[in-house]
């Protein structure tokens, strides 16, 4: 099913923006109501509904992989208020915008390999969204905001209620300069009493949501959080060595993964990488070394690309592979797909097994 989802995708993918709009197009037909779930100007291509459904439509075949995340984006999406007839009118368009543009190429066999995906998927989040207990959403208000670049902030939110995230996991957020676009980011710490939750985060070039952030975030601006979601926490039966690899802003939930630690007395010998292009990027390392020197438990190794300095020279991915072997450890990686990808193969080429690895899904882009 998975393979004929795949096959047919090839065809239509070099036309995914008349497939966004004939999507859309059927969407609001079928359901004129919907249009209030997304942004008025929002061209259809920059939405991100439909590449992430196709992403996960063509990985139907790998459950274990694909189960946790679809039960977690299900519920997530009741902060939506969306409902088991929003899942079928979302399938109908996407079949009937897959079938416009493949014309003969839409047999029956893809017809019934797409219907069979589709509903696979729409199972596991609605599923997912009947589990979900507690609020579908929180609100936070911004207590502080301040810019380490100019295309880099850190934004603290104080939740007004608790938020049950754990150290490593990460959240959607809308903010009120860019209603109803939302976007997942990391907290840098693990979970505070005072509800306090830290963000960095990436100004992307051209993204709709981030320059905003850094830019026009003011404090008493009050955001929409979702539902914590992600599988980096730590193994607390685990007693492996660790080794957590950070690129960009991966540094967030690596920073929240350590500082955990930190509470729990270090138990766990700890090597953290911090790999960015430039010094610049590499904003969290200060804050890392100066726990790592009271804490005999970690060591922190900063990887630059270019202008090395004092750092080590190269991709955070390479420079972990020299200071290998990784074999006996518990491996968590945060950064963007490509720097993800690029660490993994290494590390596992080198002999780490894959099980132990631990990184977010690469459904969206993470700033570098
Ligand atoms: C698990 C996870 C955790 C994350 N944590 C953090 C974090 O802690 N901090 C952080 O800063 N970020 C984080 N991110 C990334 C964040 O969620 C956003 O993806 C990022 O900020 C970009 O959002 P945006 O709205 O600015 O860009 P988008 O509008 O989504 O655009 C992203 C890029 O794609 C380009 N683009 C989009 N659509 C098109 C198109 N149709 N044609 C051509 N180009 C296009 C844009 O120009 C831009 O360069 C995380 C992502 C994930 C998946």
């Amino acid at each position: 099913m998975a393979a004929v989802v795949r096959e047919s995708w090839a065809l239509v993918e070099p036309r995914a923006h008349e497939l966004a709009t004939t999507f859309y197009r059927l969407l609001f037909e079928h359901a004129p109501q919907a249009r209030t779930l997304f942004p008025v100007d929002l061209p259809p291509h920059r939405s991100r509904l439909l590449p992430a459904l196709v992403h996960v439509l063509q990985r139907v075949d790998r459950p274990r992989e694909l189960s946790p995340i679809l039960a977690q984006l299900g519920r997530d999406h009741r902060k939506f208020g969306i409902a088991a007839t929003h899942y079928e009118t979302v399938g109908v368009a996407l079949l009937g915008a897959v079938e416009q543009l493949l014309g003969a190429a839409w047999t029956a066999e893809v017809a019934d390999a797409w219907a069979a995906a589709y509903s696979v998927v729409s199972a596991r989040m609605l599923a997912g969204a009947a589990a979900g207990n507690g609020p579908a959403s929180w609100l936070g208000r911004v207590v502080d905001h301040h810019r380490l670049s100019w295309d880099l902030a850190v934004i603290s939110v104080q939740a007004l209620e608790p938020i049950p995230y754990r150290a490593g996991q990460y959240l959607s957020i809308e903010t009120p300069h860019r209603p109803r676009l939302w976007r997942y980011l990391s907290p840098a710490n693990p979970p505070r009493p005072d509800g306090l939750l830290q963000f960095h985060v990436r100004a992307v070039a051209g993204g709709l949501v981030s320059p905003a952030l850094v830019a026009h975030t003011r404090v008493d601006d009050v955001w929409r959080l979702g539902p914590p979601m992600g599988g980096l926490p730590l193994d607390a039966e685990s007693r492996r060595d660790l080794l957590l690899v950070a690129g960009g802003t991966g540094a967030a939930p690596i920073k929240a993964i350590v500082t955990q630690l930190a509470v729990q007395g270090g138990p766990r010998r700890t090597h953290v990488f911090v790999g960015g292009r430039t010094w610049i990027d590499l904003y969290a390392v200060p804050s890392l070394t100066a726990l790592a020197h009271r804490s005999p438990w970690l060591d922190v190794v900063p990887a630059v690309e270019h202008n090395a300095g004092e750092a080590e020279h190269g991709a955070v991915g390479d420079v972990v592979g020299r200071h290998g072997p990784w074999t006996d450890h518990d491996v968590i990686v945060a950064g963007s797909p490509d720097m993800i990808r690029a660490t993994v193969a290494r590390l596992v080429t080198a002999g780490t097994p894959p099980d132990r690895i631990r990184h977010d899904p690469l459904l969206t882009d993470r700033a570098a």
